[in-house]
């Protein structure tokens, strides 16, 4: 069995994902990451017929008609549509795999899960996978790959903490000896600070603002703490009282008013972390710092601020939106070494 299974490795493209609420990315062994999507699928819902999936679909967020819809299958970091998640995996497997590799085994492969999911989440996301194509699948934590993208010595008796923003979920995580020691997840991350704008604008201005605007908002003018310069954009939506076209200019401090309460709350979530984790643990993170990675770690003075409150070195790791992909990956070019990180599975069948 392992003879063949290793005969197998040698032809077939396994595979590494970072299912993200927000991003979709996948890395192929040998290869690097070749796919960074959007997790996003337009369906008709009319013939239930998927239309677009990825970059395409994600255009369309906000501008279909209405028996069209652009859905994001995962909520939370968890499948909240199966059948979709599915598809979308299938997309993207197909994409690395059958185009020019027909003749190749199916592939095995590794994704990522937010730690603490549950075992029928879990589950859903493995058969998710074997339904997509893989011939075999692992799954590990992103705390944990997350900390392996960020070249932490994840194996070592030591403390490592890495903070993940992403769209839907903030991840806090210590990781020592290959394992979990503390955590906390909130619901509270990228997409939240997007409603935060839209809710500021509505208030504000009686501007109703799409999704996607909002984010290019938070992106272009964003901050969580106050900067050297000021910035300032056109936010453009509908006027709720004339129902006509509306522009305002706002600034970085309007946005990092609008986004406070969820910032502290980000911040909250790494002070009780550090709060549960014991001692010696907490000594090395004081002498290595804070990793943080995810889209949200872009957010300007996020790192700073942070270090604020915590009194404690920060760092944003390599380009944080691919970290976890890249963790992924390290696994899968290393399973020998690396297996004892994967969350330890059940046969499915
Ligand atoms: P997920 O793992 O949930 O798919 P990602 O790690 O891909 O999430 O991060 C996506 C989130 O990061 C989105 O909410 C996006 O708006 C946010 N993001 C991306 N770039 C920036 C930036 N420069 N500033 C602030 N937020 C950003
Ligand atoms: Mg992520």
């Amino acid at each position: 069995m392992q003879i063949i299974d290793k005969f197998w490795s040698l032809f077939s493209h396994d595979i590494a994902i970072d299912l993200g609420t927000a991003n979709t990315l996948v890395y192929v062994r040998g290869k690097g990451i070749v796919i960074n999507e959007p997790s996003t699928v337009a369906i008709n819902q009319k013939t239930k017929q998927v239309l677009a999936i990825g970059e395409e679909a994600k255009k369309m967020v906000g501008r279909t008609p209405a028996h069209i819809v652009a859905i994001r299958p995962l909520v939370d970091g968890v499948i909240s549509d199966f059948e979709v998640t599915e598809q979308m995996l299938k997309y993207f497997i197909d994409k690395v795999h059958r185009e020019k590799f027909s003749l190749f085994p199916r592939p095995r492969v590794i994704i990522g899960i937010p730690y603490g999911v549950t075992e029928v989440e879990r589950r859903a996301v493995e058969e998710a996978a074997i339904n997509a194509g893989a011939r075999e699948v692992f799954l590990i934590e992103e705390p944990l790959a997350a900390a392996i993208g960020a070249r932490l010595p994840v194996q070592d008796a030591a403390g490592n903490m890495v903070v993940d923003i992403g769209g839907g979920t903030t991840e806090v995580a210590v990781v020592s000896l290959g394992g979990i020691v503390a955590s906390r997840s909130l619901r509270i991350a990228g997409d939240e600070l997007n409603e935060d704008i839209i809710n500021f604008a509505r208030e504000q201005f009686s501007l109703v603002l799409g999704e996607r605007t909002a984010e290019e908002i938070k992106i272009a003018v964003g901050s969580a703490r106050e900067l050297k310069e000021t910035l300032t954009y056109p936010m453009r939506g509908r006027d709720l009282v004339t129902g006509l076209p509306k522009e305002v200019i706002v600034n970085d401090e309007q946005i990092r008013s609008a986004i406070r309460k969820s910032i502290q709350q980000i911040i909250d979530a790494v002070k009780q972390t550090i709060e549960e984790t014991p001692p010696e643990l907490v000594a090395d993170i004081m002498s290595k710092g804070i990793f943080l990675c995810g889209g949200g770690a872009l957010l300007r003075g996020l790192d700073q601020l942070i270090s604020q409150y915590t009194q404690t070195i920060v760092h944003i790791s390599d380009d944080p939106l691919t970290a976890v992909v890249r963790g992924t990956g390290m696994v899968l070019e290393d399973l020998e070494n690396l297996r004892p990180v994967l969350v330890p599975s059940k046969p499915i069948y």
